[in-house]
């Protein structure tokens, strides 16, 4: 294939790090970001280079706009395209509304939502020129579902599906598709947290009666970064272990 070029955000740990694996073994140069873990970035840079494709790592925020440029700008200038984003980075500051802190609401709303915005409105003049881009956002079921507890959370998962329709309405035109993921539980840091009760009753309402792996979400991403989903936008695609249906 021509080589082509991918950029995944929130990518030193966990799905982000499944996504940037399973794309370089596909072949894409990869330009990717996080927020603070030097350490693991610098051992997935390695690990993505040895598998005989280009690399950058830069650390930054997604939820600020001149880090989300200089993301893009890298690859862009780096490798001279931008074939796919992967807007991945997302946290979580669960609680109940009673006790939710505003600030807790802000950040979660800051991350996993405007900088998915962020990224994406960076992106789209060189998608645009180009007449070609794939842009994955991961978004969750509880965007879908609602959870209690989570209520910034599902609120910004929601807003990705939303503006994953939108974006994809507006660009269809230029050859650029855009589309949602909405992962279940799946083992990494984020779900590390959760009690053995919490994840008791989860597995019960999950018919395959197992929480996924971070590679189950990355190979949708390889499927819809890939030419074989041309013809598919402006969809949510779950990746629940059939959780919510
Ligand atoms: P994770 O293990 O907590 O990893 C989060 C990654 O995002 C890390 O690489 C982190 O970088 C980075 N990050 C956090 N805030 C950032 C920011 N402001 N700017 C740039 N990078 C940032 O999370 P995960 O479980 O892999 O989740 C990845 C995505 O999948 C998230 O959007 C999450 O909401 C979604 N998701 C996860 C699950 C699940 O069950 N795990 C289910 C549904 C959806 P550092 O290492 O430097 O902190």
């Amino acid at each position: 294939m021509n080589e082509k070029n991918a950029v995944v955000t929130g990518a030193s740990r966990g799905i982000g790090k499944s996504i940037v694996l399973k794309l370089a073994k596909l072949g894409y140069n990869i330009v990717f970001n996080y927020r603070s873990n030097d350490e693991k970035a610098k051992e997935l840079l390695e690990e993505v280079k040895s598998l005989g494709v280009k690399c950058e790592a830069i650390k930054g925020d997604v939820s600020v706009m001149d880090d989300a440029k200089e993301l893009i700008l890298l690859c862009k200038e780096t490798f001279g395209a931008v074939d796919v984003l992967v807007n991945n980075a997302g946290i979580t500051k669960d609680n109940l509304i009673m006790r939710m802190k505003e600030e807790d609401f802000d950040s979660v709303i800051s991350i996993n939502l405007k900088g998915t915005f962020n990224a994406t409105k960076q992106v789209i003049p060189i998608m645009m020129k180009q007449r070609y881009g794939k842009i994955i956002n991961i978004s969750s079921v509880v965007g879908i579902a609602g959870n209690a507890g989570q209520a910034n959370y599902s609120a910004s998962k929601a807003g990705v599906i939303g503006f994953t329709k939108s974006i994809a309405r507006e660009v269809g035109s230029r050859g650029i598709t855009v589309n949602a993921i909405a992962p279940g539980f799946i083992e990494t840091d984020m779900t590390k947290v959760l009690n053995e009760k919490i994840k008791e009753n989860v597995i019960n309402q999950i018919p395959l009666k197992k929480f996924g792996s971070s590679e189950d979400v990355a190979n949708v991403v390889g499927f819809l970064a890939s030419e074989e989903a041309n013809y598919i936008t402006g969809q949510t695609i779950n990746v629940d272990g059939g959780m919510v249906m």
